[in-house]
């Protein structure tokens, strides 16, 4: 019975388009969302509506939560699920804002010596509704111009755990779909490490290397931020995650 009425309710939410004050701000901070064509725009506001409905935002650290801040991480969050049969990342209730980088406790191995200190952090999704986000990397044009962005890789973690863990494989419709997506992710990834190891350049985000749920988190970035260099010259990877994402975002660059 929920479910009719939260069907019933989004349905009504995705035929409400965006305010024009909405859609100056995605004009703004979003330059992908340009590159739709009328009809996925559309759709793309519709789920933007279903997801400034549903989930909450929290300024933290002093951060004055605005319209602009909201709308732009719904819209790149909504990137992620156009054409897609999706439930509005079912496992987020809650995004934290803060005004930049924060600083977190943690702990991490080196052989046998613990080392504990500040760490940085642009971004984090939790396994359990919270996704935590730093604005000032949000909308930074310089990130975006070197193929990164923080939204997109914290709501594919999100993605990648609907099936219960953030292990880099996010629920796929059919086995076939499962070995291909192991075997090219799993040489991908591996060819990374190794080049790493060996001092050699790579194209991929080296942070990608971390973990297979770091490299997917990663490769979505490429896949929509630098679509035809990863089209170029990893065509198999491309292609699953087009599957994926039933996208074609390097035809929307050369387009
Ligand atoms: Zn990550």
């Amino acid at each position: 019975m929920f479910d009719l009425f939260k069907n019933h309710r989004r349905a009504e939410l995705r035929k409400q388009g965006l305010a024009e004050s909405e859609r100056a701000i995605v004009s703004r901070h979003v330059p992908e969302l340009a590159r739709l064509d009328a009809a996925e725009r559309g759709e793309l506001e519709g789920l933007v509506r279903v997801f400034l409905a549903e989930k909450s935002f929290e300024g933290c650290g002093g951060l004055e939560l605005t319209e602009e801040i909201q709308v732009t991480i719904a819209a790149e969050a909504c990137l992620l699920l156009l054409h897609r049969d999706n439930d509005m990342y079912p496992g987020v209730d809650v995004i934290l804002v803060y005004p930049a980088a924060y600083w977190v406790e943690s702990k991490t191995h080196d052989g046998a010596v613990v080392i504990e200190g500040p760490e940085a952090r642009l971004g984090e999704s939790w396994a359990r509704g919270l996704v935590v986000l730093a604005w000032d990397h949000v909308s930074s044009r310089l990130m975006r111009a070197g193929g990164h962005n923080v939204v997109l890789h914290e709501f594919a973690h999100q993605l990648d755990g609907e099936n219960g863990s953030m292990d880099g494989t996010p629920p796929l419709t059919t086995g076939a779909r499962y070995s291909s997506w192991g075997r090219v992710l799993g040489q991908e990834f591996t060819e990374l490490s190794e080049r790493l190891h060996a001092g050699k350049p790579n194209d991929i985000d080296a942070y990608g290397a971390t973990n297979p749920a770091e490299f997917f988190a990663v490769v979505t970035e490429m896949f929509f931020e630098r679509a035809a260099a990863m089209k170029a010259r990893h065509p198999e990877l491309y292609a699953e995650l087009a599957a994926f994402y039933h996208q074609d975002p390097a035809a929307r660059e050369t387009g």
